[in-house]
């Protein structure tokens, strides 16, 4: 299945839920849900969302989760046949794997302004992790990783112009953050509590039960 490729904005009103799909302005009262929060089409003011189905309720929550990570459904359910694999809760541990992709964790650092910018960046070999070059937006990184920019990519003004806005951002307190060096290290995998991603889980794991 293709990844979409229309307004992103639609995506967020589709569900309800900022995604943050568009980098700064996302983060800015020209954020589409805070002008029309709405359901995209006339379909929006029908009464037959209002009503939904256990199922169709399932479907909605992994399809935001899924969005909300830029993956198309082959990579998002071989992530989640990874979680499964895991000990301990298949949501949590699903979540822990989306969050530590090498492109989610460049975007929270801010050198990406959005997941789809950084993983063009990741896949444009800007990065490194332990000092190697990864091109992997999957690649899932773990504690006691360094991220850093790829020598050579220092230079590159999309991730200067990206550092520089990035400090008005939060970096999540599992990942320490140099920003003088463009370097991160991942203190711990993250725990529920230090993931913001707005879903419920579960309903995802139910889905995929059914
Ligand atoms: Fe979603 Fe960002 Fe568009 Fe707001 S600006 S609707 S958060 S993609």
């Amino acid at each position: 299945m293709s990844r979409y490729t229309g307004p992103v904005c639609r995506l967020c009103r589709a569900e309800g839920n900022k995604l943050f799909l568009k980098g700064d302005r996302c983060y800015t009262d020209k954020c589409a849900m805070n002008r029309r929060n709405s359901k995209p089409g006339q379909a929006g003011t029908s009464r037959r969302h209002s009503k939904q189905s256990e199922y169709g309720l399932r479907l909605r929550e992994k399809q935001k989760l899924r969005r909300y990570y830029g993956m198309n459904e082959a990579q998002f359910r071989r992530f989640y046949a990874k979680a499964l694999k895991m000990e301990g809760q298949t949501g949590h541990n699903f979540l822990q794997v989306l969050e530590c992709r090498l492109d989610n964790v460049i975007c929270r650092l801010g050198l990406g302004i959005s997941r789809a910018q950084a993983r063009q960046l990741v896949c444009h070999g800007h990065f490194a992790v332990n000092g190697r070059k990864v091109d992997i937006p999957s690649f899932i990184v773990k504690a006691g990783d360094v991220i850093s920019v790829a020598e050579g990519s220092r230079d590159v003004a999309l991730i200067k112009d990206n550092a520089e806005v990035a400090g008005a951002r939060a970096i999540p307190p599992w990942i320490e953050y140099g920003a003088d060096r463009l370097e991160a290290r991942i203190i711990s995998v993250p725990s529920r509590d230090q993931i913001d991603t707005p879903v419920n889980e579960q309903l995802v794991v139910e889905f995929y039960a059914r």
